[in-house]
């Protein structure tokens, strides 16, 4: 009986100094968010112990009764929260829902159409050395140079070039949204199933801020942890016609035992964000970026080789082109890691750095919007990052204006 503190002392530390720099730093990595402490609850809990494979009313181990209500509570709010006809709430991660998906509706070999990686597309759809790309004949769609958006005539004219079984429209560095309808025409002329990965932008669909991929898709995969604001996990949504096939390659096919606990955790942060509270935070989110885009495309940015790529944002996050800067990808992602911010270097499209190094920072806003940072706050941030990324600034200065925001927003005050 003893805690974590007393039974295992170096890993309590980690996690208290893992803590405090949460609190003590802007968190501004757009996939990732702070969870609400009843998430955090609810994975701490004695659910870690069951082993329940199969679902619902239809286990393989005794004793499932009270997980079953658990994982049935999920399942409904997920179908309510998305209007979605089946769900399922298993997988382990995103990359597992998808792998999953293309494990009950796909051979090997068969085609696939997805955004190209490094036009934000996620490894999961098609990169060379991801299972899908391995497994899969994957081929890939681009962003329009002109405007940074996807290239639907390029998607008809690819889809009708390569035939493929299955589109996947969804992506995981993209500042713009979807047209899910134009995805399900060409869908539909080519006779390919509809895949969204709405891992990104789940949060904003929930909130009505975003169209919703799941009248127009056959499947709707996405992680949980991200604007959704829950666990760290995946979830698969579909049309009933694909319900069976789509629970058996989760269970048996990749997965053993459900993650009980966390499958807890995805209920509790579906019913958070069924709430007006959820939608409000997701509008912040929103406006927060506009901010942000707005501020990082002033002229004295574009002096700085400073520039947004797509010229600005309808989502969480900003894509930001360093391309004109003297600074690259890993230089700036350092310099803002240096005075307290939290962000992750990405290539932009036609990137001329290598991967490791990059030409572009992408900047989100959920975290920050959970914290409960308003227009106000975020302008503030805008302009910390913008004269950081200039070649001549104030470390300590921008230091000090980072430590007066986190501490306007206490993170975790019970933790
Ligand atoms: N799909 C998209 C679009 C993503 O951006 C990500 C994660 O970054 C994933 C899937 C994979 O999620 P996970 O990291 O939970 O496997």
């Amino acid at each position: 009986n003893q805690t974590l503190g007393e039974l295992d002392p170096e890993v309590s530390a980690a996690v208290d100094a893992e803590l405090a720099r949460q609190r003590d730093t802007l968190e501004m990595i757009a996939s990732e968010n702070f969870a609400p402490q009843a998430v955090i609850e609810a994975q701490g809990t004695v659910l870690t112990n069951k082993y329940a494979e199969g679902y619902p009313g239809r286990r393989y181990y005794g004793g499932c009764e009270h997980v079953d209500v658990v994982e049935q509570l999920a399942i409904d709010r997920a179908k309510a929260l998305f209007g979605a006809e089946h769900a399922n709430v298993q997988p382990h991660s995103g990359a597992q829902a998808n792998t999953a998906v293309y494990f009950a509706l796909l051979k090997p070999g068969d085609t696939i159409l997805g955004l190209d990686l490094a036009h934000g597309g996620h490894l999961t759809h098609g990169m060379r050395i991801n299972y899908s790309g391995k497994i899969l004949n994957a081929v890939a769609y681009h962003v329009r140079d002109e405007d940074g958006t996807v290239d639907y005539d390029e998607v008809q004219a690819l889809a009708k070039e390569h035939q493929p079984k299955m589109i996947v429209a969804g992506w995981s560095a993209y500042p713009r949204q979807l047209d899910f309808a134009r995805f399900r025409e060409i869908a539909d002329s080519v006779g390919a199933l509809l895949m969204v990965d709405m891992a990104h932008f789940a949060g904003l669909v929930a909130a009505g801020l975003h169209p919703n991929p799941v009248p127009f898709a056959d499947v709707v995969t996405t992680t949980t942890h991200k604007t959704l604001g829950g666990p760290r996990g995946g979830m698969i949504l579909a049309k009933s016609e694909y319900g069976k096939k789509i629970n058996s390659a989760v269970f048996p096919g990749m997965q053993g035992g459900p993650l009980e606990h966390v499958i807890a955790a995805k209920a509790v942060s579906f019913k958070v964000a069924a709430g007006e509270e959820f939608a409000e935070r997701q509008r912040r989110t929103v406006s927060g970026a506009r901010l942000l885009a707005e501020r990082l495309t002033r002229p004295d940015m574009a002096e700085a080789g400073v520039k947004v790529a797509s010229g600005g944002t309808d989502v969480h996050l900003v894509l930001v082109d360093l391309v004109d800067s003297r600074l690259n990808g890993q230089e700036a992602e350092d310099r803002l890691h240096g005075i307290g911010i939290t962000v992750n270097r990405n290539a932009v499209p036609n990137d001329p750095r290598p991967p490791m190094v990059t030409s572009g920072l992408r900047i989100g806003t959920p975290a920050l919007a959970t914290r409960g940072f308003g227009d106000e706050d975020f302008a503030e941030v805008a302009d910390v990052i913008a004269e950081a990324l200039k070649p001549e600034f104030d470390a300590d200065a921008l230091s000090g204006r980072v430590r007066a925001l986190t501490a306007k927003y206490p993170l975790y005050p019970n933790l």
